[in-house]
């Protein structure tokens, strides 16, 4: 066929709406338009490109042992009670009601562990039927609360998911590494040089979580990477050996007059000493309990280690009436004399001595405080975001360094 006759219009100008060069190329080649806020409709050059992606991921599923089969869209919201993953996925989960007044889930599954699930259970007598390779090539939806980058964040999407059942752990552990072998032949062919990131396994759960991931400028997710022993994972996930900070021998308690100064940064220019030498007091809602959690000053909290420490299934930011009805004086809140609120601890408060930290009074710090002899804590463990230049878990190497990383969504 002649480009003259091809449906859809190039652009030869910049389009306003799109900022990322992916969605730019996009729109000017006339590939995609969009209908509402992240739903798109595929013109003839793009679906062609689809179909091509399609074909390979359909190859090599089937080169790893996968059957390929088709799960409905429309789900009993029943199922996705009885995982309580209902509550998990919370806003994302489109739903609806039919004229008999029964709610389903439009998946409009997310995923569809719940569905296929029913159907094995209805279909295998016996471990003699497993391991078992399932998969599908379908349209998603998900609610996403923004939408944006052309095909990076959508609300409806083509996705491949594969399910594996297997008699055991180690049948569990073949069929994963089946499919990791499975990407990566897929990404090559498609020319994509993807690193494997270690991540959290998020809504859908389980015990290992691995994304690939493209390397891009446009990107917004952050991933820590050791170019010695190739340690890669997910910045919500990553950990890092914390430095130590030589404050020299424990010293008296001390009360140090910093009249207005609240935040972190504003208590270490006033004392002039680096924000690695002060506490700093993060205050949460987990289940609706207030926590009081302490973290080296140069450091910021994981919220998703927080909640794993804490094992809460709600976790938000406390609201500053929240904190202040607790009788914690905000900018100057003090783990020291803390009674009847529960205190969780990053393992960085051991990697110094003689911290400055609040007072618990109006423009009052504490000098020289030191853990444990001035304060206790309910839970001390790993709730830090890994950095950049923080020591590798995995090997001696001293520095790790971060990329940002796009959402890749095939
Ligand atoms: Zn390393």
């Amino acid at each position: 066929m002649r480009i003259s006759k091809l449906f859809g219009k190039t652009q030869r100008e910049l389009p306003a709406e799109a900022d990322t060069i992916s969605h730019q190329l996009l729109l000017r080649a006339g590939m995609i338009r969009q209908i509402t806020a992240g739903v798109y409709s595929y013109l003839p050059l793009a679906w062609k490109a689809l179909r091509k992606i399609e074909n390979i991921i359909r190859e090599e599923m089937d080169k790893a042992g996968g059957q390929e089969l088709m799960l409905p869209t429309l789900q009993p919201l029943e199922l996705w009670q009885q995982t309580g993953r209902h509550g998990t996925f919370g806003q994302s989960l489109f739903t609806l009601t039919d004229r008999r007044e029964r709610q389903l889930a439009l998946g409009l599954g997310p995923t569809h562990e719940e569905v296929i699930t029913e159907l094995v259970r209805y279909n295998v007598q016996s471990y003699r039927d497993l391991p078992l390779l399932l998969y599908q090539i379908q349209t998603k939806f998900r609610d996403e609360p923004r939408p944006r980058g052309g095909l990076i964040r959508v609300r409806e999407f083509i996705m491949k998911d594969l399910y594996s059942f297997d008699a055991d752990e180690e049948g569990l552990d073949q069929s994963y590494n089946k499919m990791l072998q499975a990407y990566r032949n897929i990404y090559q062919r498609c020319g994509l040089p993807t690193l494997m990131v270690e991540a959290d396994s998020g809504a859908i759960g389980g015990k290992d979580s691995h994304e690939f991931t493209l390397i891009t400028e446009s990107g917004e997710d952050e991933i820590i990477h050791c170019s010695n022993c190739q340690y890669t994972a997910n910045a919500d996930k990553a950990q890092s050996i914390k430095d130590k900070i030589d404050g020299g021998e424990p010293q008296p308690l001390a009360e140090v007059a910093t009249p207005g100064m609240a935040t972190i940064e504003e208590v270490s220019n006033f004392l002039k000493i680096p924000q690695n030498r002060t506490l700093k007091a993060v205050f949460y809602m987990a289940d609706s309990k207030l926590i009081f959690v302490v973290i080296r000053g140069d450091y910021e909290v994981n919220e998703i280690k927080l909640k794993k420490a804490l094992s809460s299934s709600e976790l938000r930011m406390a609201a500053e009436a929240e904190v202040k009805e607790a009788g914690i004086v905000a900018g100057a809140a003090s783990p020291v004399g803390l009674s009847g609120i529960k205190v969780v601890a990053d393992d960085s408060i051991t990697t110094a001595s003689n911290l400055v930290a609040g007072a618990n009074k109006p423009g009052t710090h504490l000098k020289n405080v030191n853990y444990p002899r001035d304060f206790k804590v309910d839970i001390i463990t790993d709730i830090a975001r890994a950095r950049a230049g923080d020591g590798c878990p995995r090997c001696p190497h001293l520095q790790t360094g971060y990329f940002h990383q796009p959402e890749t969504r095939c």
